[in-house]
C-alpha cells in the first residue's frame, strides 16, 4: 500500500518510489527525488492559513512554515492536533518564517524605475538564524527526527551551517559542518561555533566541501541537510506561499531569486507546480534566477553560452552530458567560482536539474550580475530600513538588468526574494568609504 506521502524519482522514465522514512537523496539510478503527496489539499485551506495569522497561542500557527503544514504534511499527522504537531514538528518556538513577508520598498522601486506598487521585496533574512535557510532546515531536521537521526551533516557557504547548528542545538542532536577554509563570512562562521556545531575545514571551495560532507555522511551515519535533501525543498516552498498569501493569491508576473545551489529555485518551482495542479492558482509567475558573473553555471548553460546549446529540462530528459562537459571544462581550465557574494559562489549547483524543471514550468529566465551591481542592490535595500547581504542584492540587481533588457516590464508585478541578512560587516563599511559607489555615504571628518 502506498502512503499519502512518499518519495519519487523526478526522472519520468524511471520514477522509482521510496517510503517517506527513506533517507536517500537519490534513486538507485542516481536521479534526485521529490516528496509527493497523494491528496489534493482543498482551496478552503487559504482561509485556515489566514486565520492562523492570529496564532491563538500555537507556535505551529506562529511559524511561517508550519502555518502551511497541510501543504507539506510529510509526517502524515493530524495537522489540527497540536499534541501531535508537538510530537513531530521541529520549531524554534514558532520563530522560523514568522517575520518574513513581502514589503513595498519605495527607494528600491525608484532605483529600478518600476511602479512602486508593483515591486515587493521579501526579507528572508528576518528568520531566527538570519537567512531563508531556516525555512528548509526546520523541515529537514523534522525529517531527521522522524527517522531517528542522531547527527546532521552539511556543507555550507555559511548560512546553511548557521541554520543547521541552530536547529541541532535546539533539538539536542549533533551537527557537523564542512566549510571551504577561509571563505566564510565571519558573522556566519561564528554562529555555527556558538551553536556548538563541529566545524570541518576543507581545502578548496564549496563544491569540494559538499563532496566531502556527502561522503562522510554516508560513511558515518550522518543525516545530510544540504538542499539535495528533498525535505529542505518542502520547507522552502513556504517562501512563495507567504508571498502569494500576502498578495491575496493574486499571482505576480515574476519571482526573482539569487541562484547558488538552486534549492530556492527548485522549491519555488515545485510550490508553483503543486498549486497549479491543485487549482489554487490559475496563472504561473515566471521565475528569474540571478547568478553572479563569477559563478554563472546555470546562466551559461541555460543561455547557450557553452557549446551553443541551450540546456533545458526537456520534459525530464535534460542533456546531462552537456553539464558534465561544462564541469570538465571548468576543471580543465582551472576556472573556480569567484565573487565577493560568497553565498552564491558555487560552480556546481546541486539542484541544477530541479532548477531547470522550475524554469521550464514557469517559462523562466537566468542571467548574471556583477559584484558592483549586487552591492548597489544591497545598499538601496538598506535605504528602505531593511538590511540584506550582498548575495541578496542580486535579486534587486537582476530585476534592474531584466528591466533594462525589457524582459521585465515597468508595469509588471515583481516579488524579489532577499535571501539573507548582512553578516559580513566590512562589506557595507568598505562600500560607503568609496565615494564612487552609487549610494556611497562616506564618513565626515
Ligand atoms: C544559500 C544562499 C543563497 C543561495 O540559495 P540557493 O538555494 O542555494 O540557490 C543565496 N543567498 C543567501 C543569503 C544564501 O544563504
Ligand atoms: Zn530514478
Amino acid at each position: 500500500m502506498q502512503e499519502d506521502a512518499f518519495l519519487k524519482c523526478v526522472h519520468p522514465k524511471c520514477g522509482l518510489v521510496y517510503p517517506i522514512y527513506s533517507t536517500n537523496v537519490q534513486c538507485e539510478n542516481g536521479h534526485v527525488l521529490d516528496v509527493k503527496y497523494k491528496n489534493t489539499p482543498s482551496t478552503k485551506l487559504k482561509d485556515t492559513f489566514y486565520e492562523r495569522r492570529n496564532s491563538k497561542g500555537s507556535i505551529f500557527n506562529e511559524s511561517g512554515i508550519w502555518r502551511f503544514r497541510e501543504l507539506l504534511n510529510f509526517c502524515q499527522i493530524d495537522t489540527e492536533s497540536l499534541e501531535e504537531c508537538s510530537k513531530f514538528l521541529v520549531s524554534l518556538d514558532g520563530a522560523e518564517g514568522r517575520q518574513s513577508k513581502p514589503y513595498h520598498m519605495s527607494k528600491a522601486a525608484e532605483f529600478l524605475g518600476i511602479e512602486k506598487d508593483g515591486l515587493w521585496l521579501q526579507p528572508e533574512g528576518y528568520n531566527p538564524s538570519g537567512s531563508f535557510k531556516d525555512n528548509g532546515m526546520v523541515t529537514a531536521v523534522t525529517h531527521a527526527k522522524l527517522v531517528g537521526a542522531k547527527k546532521i551533516v552539511c556543507a555550507s557557504t555559511g548560512n546553511t551551517s548557521a541554520s543547521a547548528g541552530m536547529f541541532a542545538a535546539n533539538e539536542g542532536i549533533d551537527c557537523d559542518v564542512y566549510i571551504p577554509a577561509g571563505q566564510i563570512a565571519p558573522g556566519k562562521l561564528s554562529q555555527a561555533y556558538q551553536f556548538g556545531a563541529q566545524i570541518v575545514e576543507v581545502e578548496g571551495n564549496f563544491d569540494d566541501a559538499l563532496k566531502q560532507s556527502l561522503d562522510d555522511a554516508q560513511n558515518h551515519d550522518g543525516y545530510t541537510v544540504n538542499s539535495v535533501n528533498p525535505f529542505r525543498i518542502e520547507g522552502q516552498k513556504t517562501i512563495p506561499f507567504r508571498a502569494l498569501e500576502y498578495l491575496n493569491w493574486d499571482v505576480p508576473d515574476w519571482i526573482v531569486y539569487p541562484g547558488g545551489a538552486l534549492g530556492n529555485t527548485s522549491s519555488c518551482g515545485k510550490a508553483l507546480m503543486e498549486l497549479y495542479e491543485w487549482g489554487w492558482i490559475k496563472k504561473i509567475p515566471r521565475i528569474a534566477v540571478i547568478n553572479s558573473e563569477g559563478a554563472s553555471t546555470l546562466s551559461d548553460l541555460y543561455n547557450g553560452e557553452f557549446e551553443n546549446e541551450e540546456l533545458r529540462w526537456n520534459k525530464g530528459e535534460p542533456n546531462t552530458e552537456l553539464i558534465s562537459r561544462y564541469y570538465d571544462h571548468l576543471d580543465k581550465e582551472g576556472i573556480r567560482p569567484k565573487t565577493k557574494a560568497t553565498a552564491i559562489q558555487i560552480g556546481r549547483p546541486a539542484n541544477i536539474l530541479k532548477g531547470l524543471r522550475a524554469l521550464e514550468f514557469t517559462n523562466g529566465v537566468a542571467t548574471t550580475v556583477t559584484d558592483s551591481e549586487m552591492l548597489d542592490g544591497m545598499s538601496v535595500v538598506g535605504l528602505n530600513g531593511f538590511d540584506c547581504e550582498m548575495a541578496s542584492g542580486a535579486s534587486v540587481a537582476g530585476i534592474k538588468k531584466l528591466m533594462n533588457e525589457e524582459i521585465i516590464k515597468k508595469d509588471d508585478t515583481v516579488v524579489g526574494i532577499l535571501t539573507g541578512r548582512q553578516k559580513d560587516a566590512m562589506i557595507p563599511v568598505d562600500y560607503h568609504h568609496n565615494s564612487e559607489n552609487t549610494f556611497a555615504n562616506p564618513p565626515k571628518n
